[in-house]
């Protein structure tokens, strides 16, 4: 899921189909909560319609679906085949329920199908789990125990085509080539069509909102690494328009692409400033990068996702060996040497010894 900002002010209503190309049409379905809105990208070809990303599974977005493709002239049923971008439920949560109505075939990353079992867990138990390896205080965490159960995880039935890197998914008519862009997920898809020179980019590279990576997966895990290598494999592209699955199209990718590394060297450059202040923990990292300086009143999702992004960028310093975890209890986290003679800004490299 993308970060917490709403931007539909160009988003076409929901299930009013806009087309991008000739054959290629976007459909614009609703969401429960924040983005409001992801886009469904449909190929058109002479055997039906093949999808890009399919929608939160309800039956609003059903809907929605079913009249953006009455707009082009076809119907659910119709749909050959879902290629999904990764593996969230707002991209991922129809195609289930789309391969029933049609027979079509559901395509995801291999990464990504394995992320599937996991949506059955309830929330509040992975988030629990997150807190407890950020180092939060059992204050903290008590809050989120009480709300185990309530939501319960559904189960997700998986994918029927399993997509690497490099693969031309069959779609009759239509030259696609997968570009593996691991970080928001493990096995996040970008879909490059040469021939209009688009590039259709889920969520990996929105053109407002900084994605949140997911959760590193153990000490050698670095999703915020692995996110901007995923950047620079876009660079060679240079498509003529981007179609990301939540806001709106656009056309200056390399642009893009340098204010996403900036963004996350800053955010970087302040994590390293914070812990220049002495060892801390994850949870206490979280808190101070906000403007308030604290987590308190954040639930849910919005606290799993501020954790996270603290998490992945301690991760990624882990890995360019600028900060190390220390076991606890509780784990918290601090600068290797190497870390704190890192040369500030305008001042010579204190490395060197110079
Ligand atoms: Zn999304
Ligand atoms: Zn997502």
């Amino acid at each position: 899921m993308a970060d917490l900002v709403e931007d539909v002010s160009s988003a076409p209503g929901a299930g009013s189909p806009v087309q991008v190309r000739p054959g290629l049409w976007a459909v614009s379905l609703p969401l429960p909560g924040p983005p409001y809105r992801v886009t469904v990208y449909v190929l058109e070809t002479d055997a039906g319609p093949y999808l890009v990303d399919a929608g939160w599974d309800t039956d609003e977005a059903w809907e929605a679906l079913g009249a953006g493709l009455a707009g082009i002239g076809t119907r659910v049923e119709e749909v050959q085949g879902v290629l999904v971008t990764h593996a969230h439920l707002d991209h991922y949560g129809l195609a289930p329920r789309i391969r029933e109505a049609s027979g079509a075939w559901v395509a995801l990353h291999p990464l990504d199908a394995e992320e599937l079992p996991g949506y059955r867990v309830d929330p509040a138990e992975r988030l629990v789990e997150l807190l407890r390896s950020a180092g939060a205080p059992d204050s903290a965490v008590e809050p989120v125990v009480a709300e185990f159960g309530r939501v319960s995880g559904r189960q997700v039935a998986g994918p029927d085509v399993l997509l690497g890197d490099g693969r031309r998914p069959d779609v009759p008519g239509w030259d696609l080539t997968t570009v593996w862009t691991p970080g928001h997920t493990p096995g996040h898809l970008c879909f490059w069509e040469p021939r209009h020179r688009l590039l259709l980019a889920g969520d990996h590279a929105l053109p407002r909102t900084a994605v949140v990576m997911h959760e590193p997966r153990g000490p050698q895990d670095d999703p915020l690494g692995d996110y901007l290598d995923s950047l620079d494999r876009l660079e060679q592209l240079q498509p003529d328009e981007v179609l990301p699955a939540h806001e709106y199209r656009y056309t200056d990718l390399s642009g893009r692409l340098d204010r996403l590394r900036d963004y996350h060297a800053g955010r970087l450059a302040a994590t390293v400033a914070l812990l220049d202040d002495g060892p801390a923990t994850a949870w206490e990292l979280a808190g101070r990068q906000r403007a308030r300086g604290t987590l308190a009143g954040l639930r849910g999702y919005p606290l799993h996702a501020t954790v996270t992004r603290t998490l992945a960028q301690l991760a990624h310093l882990r890995a360019q060996g600028v900060a190390e975890e220390r076991p606890g209890p509780p784990p918290h986290w601090t600068l290797t040497a190497r870390g704190r003679l890192r040369p500030q800004p305008g001042e010579p490299c204190r490395a060197a010894g110079r």
